[in-house]
């Protein structure tokens, strides 16, 4: 009798992928006593960080969202102040524009790379013009794909405006040989458990800036002025990264191109199966496309099925084909301006990222997914389509 779902091991969409490396770390801050959000692990994981993203500065933290708070609370963000995000994002880039009472203003994707499109970047920035000039500019490089960072670094430097990338999706990915999150005014990563590299939670905050990473870590330790006693001239947050935590994190740097390496291999994997047997059936996807001279870390597969294209079948269909499976699937981010949430924020959209929402979906793509697994969900794709 065939296995029924039930019974079947999930596939799961990104999982954590640790090895031995991160338990020594761990065990070495357990033996030294360094339970703390700060320590030597601490330290280590930022200057492995510099090292390898090539940024001079960077300061760890509890999450990606918390850096992308500090990053803004940095840049003077407060009430009534406006800041253009990129709308086709998660949350983690436009929720903290709200924390500290200001509104995002979100701009739609280009087609190529799905990251914020230059022109209509450039449309927001003039109609908000200098009385409502933004505070910032968030690009975002998503699935791992680097944006059209020389257009939109230039369009922010003719309007002035400081320009923060949200790399969370993106740590090793390249935008013409440099690394995304060394190429803004400040950049952030997030060590969540479902990114390339994980710590369970935990973030960063680079900067090629001293002073800006200097902050942060003051801001980050509840803003303690330098006395013997405690003694706080404004208002902190206490975002610092566990040194414990900062250990795994140490591990996963030592791992991170292999980690990149196992993904890029399951995207080439995918893309073969859909460009030749599927294709061949008079069926046709779209992949996320990289721009030229870039390198995406491949952190998920995402694919693009017009229903036009193949038969009537839907994205929708085909996720939930896979979840009968217990294989988990899933629609790409929905658009921040089509969120309920931020149905007042303006928005300059032309329905790209909508259309993309509505007919993308991302496969299962961890480091630590078996061959047999992924053989799997090939075995599974093909039955979808009647092979
Ligand atoms: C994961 C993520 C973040 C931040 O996430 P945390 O879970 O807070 O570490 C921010 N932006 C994007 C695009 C992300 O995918």
């Amino acid at each position: 009798m065939p296995a029924s779902p039930a019974d079947l091991p999930k596939i799961w969409l990104s999982s954590p992928h640790l090895g031995e490396q991160e338990l020594q770390f761990v065990n070495e801050a357990f033996a030294d006593n360094w339970i703390a959000p700060l320590g030597p692990h601490v330290n280590g994981f930022e200057k492995d960080l510099q090292d390898y993203n090539e940024v001079p500065h960077a300061a760890v933290l509890s999450s990606g969202t918390a850096a992308m708070h500090l990053a803004l609370d940095m840049l003077d963000v407060g009430p009534g102040d406006k800041v253009i995000c990129q709308s086709f994002t998660f949350c983690g880039s436009s929720h903290p524009v709200t924390y500290l009472g200001a509104q995002p203003v979100f701009v739609d994707s280009e087609a190529d790379s799905w990251n914020m499109c230059p022109q209509a970047l450039e449309r927001a920035l003039a109609d908000l013009g200098e009385a409502q000039k933004p505070k910032a500019i968030i690009p975002v490089h998503l699935y791992g794909n680097p944006a059209q960072m020389e257009e939109i670094l230039s369009i922010a430097e003719r309007y002035q405006v400081p320009v923060v990338e949200d790399a969370a999706e993106s740590l090793g990915s390249t935008y013409r040989g440099q690394k995304t999150g060394s190429l803004g005014d400040m950049a952030i990563y997030s060590f969540n458990g479902n990114k390339i590299i994980t710590t369970s939670g935990g973030g960063a905050l680079v900067s090629p800036q001293q002073h800006y990473v200097e902050q942060a870590r003051f801001l980050a330790t509840q803003a303690r002025d330098e006395a013997p006693h405690y003694q706080h001239s404004r208002i902190g947050y206490n975002y610092r990264l566990s040194n414990v935590l900062a250990g795994i994190g140490r591990g996963q740097m030592a791992v991170l191109d292999e980690r990149i390496a196992q993904r890029q291999a399951n995207f080439r994997h995918y893309r073969h199966l859909f460009e030749t047997q599927i294709q061949e059936k008079g069926y046709r996807v779209y992949f996320q496309q990289e721009l030229p001279d870039c390198v995406s870390n491949r952190w998920l597969t995402t694919l693009l099925m017009k229903p036009a294209e193949n038969q009537g079948k839907t994205r929708e269909d085909l996720r939930l084909a896979l979840a009968e499976q217990n294989i988990e699937a899933r629609p790409l981010w929905k658009p921040m301006h089509l969120q309920p949430v931020f149905k007042d924020a303006p928005a300059y959209v032309d329905g790209t990222s909508e259309g993309l929402f509505n007919i993308g979906l991302c496969l299962p793509s961890s480091s630590n997914i078996t061959d047999e697994q992924r053989e799997f969900v090939v075995e599974k794709v093909r039955e979808y389509f009647g092979m």
